[in-house]
């Protein structure tokens, strides 16, 4: 039992929770992360935009949100560039249709200042706007151009900060679900799980959309998480280019509407239709999306055919406070149990957050931080066949030929590339898609779901009918396919 006793333990490893545990991993901490999911980043993390948002203020309301946003646009690329995390800087352009749209966009301007972002432009004239967005809609009279808005991957970082912060050492329990909480008489929690009981001194509470029955389970029924769901359409590579920057248009009530975006992949994303939903509802519509996003988008990229979209998706943001501010603080129930919910632009905010919780508030529940000298920032991704030049890709090769085998040829991903994923914690088809791409182009993995089923059972040497999709009952086959069956020489029938 000794090895289950921790100073903090974090519960949920999406972007909060992994971006909790990379911050802590800089202090002399015992420190585990504690996922139900039989992954990382299969949360709320998973279905983000990805948009680095640059500092848009929701209200005077909302100061953990409006600073959380500012700062982590600002903190977002260098640590970006230390988990080697794709991180591409377009900018946004905030359109408008009509001059009374043109005057809300104005009104944004002033919003940004007021927030300090100050870098903005506004831009009337057609002729710019054409060349910064050709294909842009003829009927857009203006736009607000916020040159700081960036996009990422979102899974990706997620990735990223666990393995640095692991490499830093911090334990990883996945398919661990917390059920039960408990103090005893020296005043540590006692937390129950699926996978035995874990202590710790301090937790902080990153369950995302669960995190109010987290609370809960301490006394703490201060607050109330709702979904707020948003449906959108993934357009293929093909149409690479078409859009050039992070393109918002305005809703009814003025506030931020639908977009089309590029995303770090070299897809385009289009959305969304926004509904409060139940719990965890993550469903896509017919409503939502061919008469919701779709005549949406045309409206904004006229040229932009529905027959490019090669996946429709939908994602729901855990939000405490219809206002959009977040929920961050010591808990009423018990000071060293420590609230992390984020809300809409929780992706941006998520490293300054982290900051806020592991470096102010965990001090004020009593925790004393300090410096581990040998903290390593720098993690590397799983390596590329293709984004290598033919020196690079002869020399991977050469050390392992797997490399050479390619699997996914939608994405160009080498079986070398799944079993180094498959290494660093992927035990899922949903695990290796996310960290390889494998499965993600145009045939959705038609063509290489079965080749990765087969390398995940020689990998994990498990049985082909216990391996899923996303963990759970999410069974990828009943039984092994003729092609598999052929492979391991097991004949036809
Ligand atoms: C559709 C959509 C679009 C978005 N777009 C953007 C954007 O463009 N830019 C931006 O900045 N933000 C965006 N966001 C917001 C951002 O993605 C979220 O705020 C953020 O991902 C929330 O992360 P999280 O770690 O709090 O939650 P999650 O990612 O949901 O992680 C919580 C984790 O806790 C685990 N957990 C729950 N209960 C337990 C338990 N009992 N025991 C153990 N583990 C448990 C869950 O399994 C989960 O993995 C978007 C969100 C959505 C849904």
């Amino acid at each position: 039992m000794e090895k289950n006793i921790f100073d903090v333990i974090i519960i949920g490893a999406g972007v909060a929770g992994a971006s909790a545990a990379r911050e802590l991993s800089k202090f002399k901490l015992k420190v585990a992360v504690l996922e139900k999911n039989i992954d990382v980043a299969f949360g709320a993390t998973k279905g983000s935009h990805a948009i680095v948002h640059c500092g848009f203020p929701t209200s005077d309301f909302t100061p953990l949100k409006n600073r959380g946003e500012l700062k982590g646009n600002l903190m977002m690329e260098q640590l970006c560039k230390e988990l080697d995390v794709e991180f591409i800087r377009p900018g946004k352009l905030l359109i408008a249709f009509n001059d009374k749209e043109l005057d809300l966009v104005k009104n944004w301007q002033l919003k940004l200042r007021r927030n300090g972002v100050i870098n903005t432009q506004l831009i009337t004239d057609r002729k710019t706007l054409n060349e910064m967005e050709p294909n842009l809609s003829d009927e857009v009279v203006g736009a607000l151009h916020t040159p700081n808005t960036a996009i990422t991957s979102p899974w990706a970082l997620v990735f990223g900060l666990i393995e640095n912060a692991i490499d830093n050492g911090v334990e990883l329990f996945v398919d661990t679900k917390v059920t039960g909480i408990s103090t005893n008489d020296k005043g540590k929690f006692s937390l129950e799980t699926n996978k035995g009981t874990f202590e710790s001194s301090y937790i902080i509470n990153a369950a995302g959309i669960n995190a109010d029955d987290l609370a809960n389970l301490i006394g703490d029924n201060n607050f109330e998480l709702t979904n707020s769901r948003h449906q959108r359409l993934i357009i293929d590579k093909r149409c690479q280019g078409m859009v050039k920057h992070v393109i918002r248009g305005l809703n009814e009530k003025g506030a931020l509407g639908d977009f089309v975006t590029p995303t770090v992949h070299g897809n385009l994303m289009a959305g969304e239709y926004v509904e409060i939903v139940s719990k965890g509802n993550t469903e896509t519509t017919r409503e939502g999306l061919a008469e919701g996003v779709v005549p949406k988008y045309l409206k904004i990229f006229p040229s932009l055919s529905p027959a490019n979209v090669i996946k429709p998706f939908a994602g729901a943001v855990p939000l405490a406070d219809l206002s959009g501010e977040f929920h961050i603080g010591l808990s009423p129930a018990n000071s060293k149990f420590i609230n992390m919910v984020l809300g809409a632009s929780g992706l941006t905010a998520a490293p300054a957050m982290a900051e806020f919780v592991v470096q102010e508030l965990l001090p004020l529940a009593g925790a004393k931080l300090e410096n581990k000298e040998e903290f390593n920032p720098i993690r590397k991704e799983i390596p590329r066949i293709d984004e290598m030049d033919n020196e690079e890709r002869a020399k991977y090769i050469s050390q392992d030929p797997r490399y050479g085998h390619i699997v996914c040829r939608c994405e160009t991903v080498s079986e070398g590339e799944i079993v180094e994923a498959i290494r660093r914690g992927a035990t899922t088809r949903d695990g290796i898609k996310l960290r390889t791409r494998a499965g993600m182009g145009r045939c959705q993995g038609g063509f290489c779901g079965p080749r990765v089923l087969k390398i995940l059972e020689r990998e994990l040497n498990k049985p082909l009918t216990e391996i899923t999709r996303r963990g759970g009952n999410s069974v990828e086959t009943m039984f092994a396919t003729k092609e598999l069956r052929q492979d391991r020489g097991e004949g036809n029938d």
